[in-house]
């Protein structure tokens, strides 16, 4: 078995727009393509780990979220990029504290990262979850990886003090280049 590196979407991957739901506001952060094609090239596995409560709010439907991730995968195709997998949770959450478990598998919750690790043989203790919020800081902590923050989208105003964070880098490149260079904690 071997590890995973796990990447939150939105404020990571892509620019964060709140509740999106159109491909046309789709737009990759600068740097991210080729960041997941260098973590692919190197043999890890890289698997979006995104809550989508979007879906649950009635805004997006299903096939409406494959019309984003289509874009997505345009957007990063260009770099040689592309993704292993997308894990996708689509409560609306009645609590508004992202450090509470609401449902196993929405984010701070492991259940996603579970799934992932069941479905594609991965080894969560060699892996890393990389995210720009607390929750995502805690789903990679609750299901026993290394975490790395970065500090696009909401990462640029991130003040909680829940711990939890292995690596604390400016964006998705740097959060590669940590990974790549053989650091784990
Ligand atoms: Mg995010």
């Amino acid at each position: 078995m071997k590890g995973a590196v796990f990447l939150d979407r939105d404020g990571t991957i892509i620019e964060l727009v709140h509740h999106l739901n159109d491909p046309a506001d789709v737009a990759v952060i600068p740097g991210a393509g080729r960041a997941i094609a260098d973590l692919r090239t190197a043999g890890w596995r890289v698997v979006i780990i995104t809550n989508q409560s979007v879906i649950g709010r009635g805004k997006l439907t299903e096939a409406g979220l494959d019309e984003v991730h289509a874009e997505m995968r345009r957007q990063l195709a260009p770099s040689g990029a592309d993704v292993d997998g997308i894990y996708f949770c689509p409560l609306a959450p009645s609590i508004k504290d992202s450090t509470v478990i609401e449902d196993p598998m929405r984010k701070p919750g492991p259940g996603m990262l579970l799934a992932a690790a069941q479905d594609m043989q991965i080894d969560l203790a060699a892996s890393f979850m990389v995210g720009d919020t607390v929750s995502d800081m805690l789903a990679g902590r609750n299901a026993g990886c290394a975490t790395v923050l970065v500090r696009t989208g909401y990462g640029a105003a991130y003040d909680h003090d829940a711990g939890a964070i292995d690596h604390d880098v400016a964006d998705l490149s740097a959060a590669a280049q940590v990974i790549l260079s053989g650091s784990d904690r």
